[in-house]
């Protein structure tokens, strides 16, 4: 060890916290335990914000989606073995969705690890971890500690940005060395997600075949609301005069109400199309992989798309025109080679999106204002969409099942990154974790719109919600049960393995932790509840009383249950 003139030390703790500080990593999202108590005291006392989690993958949701919302890696601290497999699960799911994120795991000493000897919380986390995200790192000496930070940071942020797993065993924060080299060790990441121009060949091309589509259509990704492009994306769909399509996160880019959205209008346009452009969004099962009847017969429909990862290039079906690219440097080179002269698309085309968006908006309407008692979920979400038109800086937290499938089509969206939902996997469990990091990191109000299934996965961080005193607003379509609580068990006295505990009181759990609890039964008492707690910014849950026999087996997706040929009743 050498010791400065002045004999100061440093250690693995704070050269951590120095490192992440001057990378602008200012929060961390986490659950306390061994080894990294003290580690999260430490970041407090140094100014980074620490918030605790009840439990550890929505700490981790919470750290994935801070990451989309602000392009930064969202932190998520965790103790060893348990704990750190808890957010790996989050870790994964941020990787899917290409969100930033740093999980950053207490392990235990490599030498028991290694040779399996049986320590406290052992498991080998960095080799778990591996397969799971866009990079692992393990540093073992404190001198290693910046540059293992500023690697973190590059490989989630840069190319297609993703999940990264930083393993740090507990010997490492009580490890000493000399502060002057200490501070000098630490990197501050240049340019962490440097601009990958697209060729002028590549945006040629595409832009070529945009010109001689007779109906062409514009997909706008998730991809495309978190490259923060908002400006340059609108005035893209604009100058086109093409329709379009928003994903469902990249819903508000352009608010859903714009003349060119396509949004109720899918079917139609996914099917009849004959050039499809896709900025920021993969051709997955969300697509329907590009072909069978969503789409036009094959070879009818050329497809251009903008990514910034070569690798999603022909992953379903031909890409005709790929233009690899960060969308904001390939939108302004798009922007620039339309120049000034553009064609909008045959009137006939638009004429007909246009005319289905209208009579299908109309055919929707009246459903939406029905007070009836209990609620279906047209009533329900018909009042919440009337809020959301009012408050648009409000953002919308989505899961569930039908909750999901209904909200994502009845709610307008008016602004960029307002809708957070259950992304690319469909997964369940990310309400509670992405409402908490949606307002600590924004600052803005947030509507959680739960089914009663999908709260049940990350409830108990209504805790959470109550202790930071968040304005948070979560509300609870209540039907009995997952999809619905009508299933019965005919042959034992155990209830169907998809219903709950009948008439659950969910805002009694908000009152428990000093929250506001509404039990409301019909649209406009829903209506009232929200809007107070909007008003008021107080910690709510709203348990909003669903038709039992509203709602259907898994939502949209019920075609992707397999089914029994035998023996099913
Ligand atoms: P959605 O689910 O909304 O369709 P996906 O998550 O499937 O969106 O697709 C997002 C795509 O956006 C990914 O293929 C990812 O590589 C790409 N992407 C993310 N950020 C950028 C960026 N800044 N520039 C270009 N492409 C990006
Ligand atoms: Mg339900």
């Amino acid at each position: 060890m050498t010791t400065s003139e002045t004999g100061a030390l440093t250690d693995g703790f704070h050269l951590v916290i120095d490192a992440m500080k001057l990378n602008d990593l200012n929060t961390i999202y986490g659950v306390p335990g061994i080894p990294i108590t003290d580690f999260g005291r430490m970041a407090q006392a140094a100014g980074i914000r620490v918030i605790s989690f009840r439990h550890e993958q929505h700490a981790g949701n919470a750290a994935a989606i801070a990451g989309y919302l602000t392009q930064k890696p969202g932190v998520c601290l965790t103790v060893s073995a348990p704990g750190f497999l808890n957010g790996l699960t989050a870790l994964a799911n941020a990787t899917t969705n290409c969100f930033p994120m740093i999980l950053i795991s207490g392990s235990s000493e490599r030498e028991i690890v290694d040779l399996q000897q049986g320590d406290y919380e052992e498991m080998d986390q960095l080799a778990i971890a591996k397969p799971l995200c866009k990079a692992a790192f393990r540093i073992l000496h404190a001198e290693d500690i910046g540059i293992g930070i500023a690697r973190a940071i590059r490989a989630a942020c840069s190319g297609r940005p993703g999940g990264v797993y930083l393993d740090l065993p507990a010997k490492l924060f009580g490890q000493t060395m000399d502060a002057a080299a200490g501070a000098q060790s630490l990197v501050k990441v240049i340019d962490p997600a440097p601009a990958q121009l697209p060729s002028p060949e590549a945006v040629k091309r595409g832009l070529d075949l945009l010109k001689v589509a007779k109906k062409p259509l514009i997909i706008l990704g998730k991809g495309a609301a978190y490259a923060q492009a908002d400006e340059a994306i609108r005035e893209l769909i604009e100058k086109s005069g093409i329709p379009y399509l928003p994903m469902s996160m990249a819903k508000g880019l352009l608010p859903d109400t714009h003349p060119q959205s396509a949004g109720a209008a899918r079917s139609l346009a996914l099917k009849q199309a004959d050039t499809v452009m896709l900025i920021g969004a993969r051709l997955n099962w969300l697509l329907s992989h590009g072909k069978g009847k969503t789409w036009g017969a094959p070879g009818t429909q050329k497809f251009i798309q903008i990514d910034i990862d070569p690798k999603e290039m022909d992953s379903n079906i031909e890409i005709a025109a790929p233009i690899v690219g960060d969308i904001k440097s390939t939108v302004a080179a798009l922007l620039d080679g339309m120049g000034a002269n553009w064609a909008a698309p045959p009137a006939e085309w638009t004429g007909a999106i246009r005319e289905k968006v209208e009579t299908n908006v109309a055919r929707m309407a009246p459903r939406l204002q029905n007070n009836n008692v209990p609620m279906d979920f047209h009533g329900a979400l018909g009042a919440l969409k009337i809020i959301m038109k009012e408050r648009p800086e409000t953002i919308l937290v989505n899961e569930g099942a039908n909750t999901l499938d209904f909200a994502r089509s009845i709610i307008d969206i008016y602004q960029p990154r307002k809708r957070l939902d259950v992304g690319t996997w469909g997964v369940m469990g990310i309400g509670m974790g992405f409402a908490v990091a949606a307002a600590v990191e924004t600052g803005k109000p947030v509507l959680a719109v739960e089914g009663d299934s999908a709260f049940g996965f990350s409830g108990m961080e209504i805790e959470t919600i109550c202790r930071y005193n968040l304005p948070v607003c979560v509300v609870v379509f209540n039907n009995n049960g997952i999809y619905r609580g009508t299933d019965t068990n005919e042959v034992g006295d155990d209830v169907a393995p998809t219903v709950f505990v009948k008439d659950s009181r969910y805002d009694k759990m908000m009152e428990a932790f000093g929250g506001v609890g509404v039990y409301a039964t019909s649209p406009d008492e829903l209506s009232r509840a929200v809007n107070e707690a909007l008003d008021s910014g107080k910690p709510t849950l709203i348990n909003a009383v669903i038709d039992v026999n509203a709602g259907t087996e898994s939502g949209r997706i019920g075609s992707l249950n397999p089914q029994s040929v035998v023996g099913k009743k």
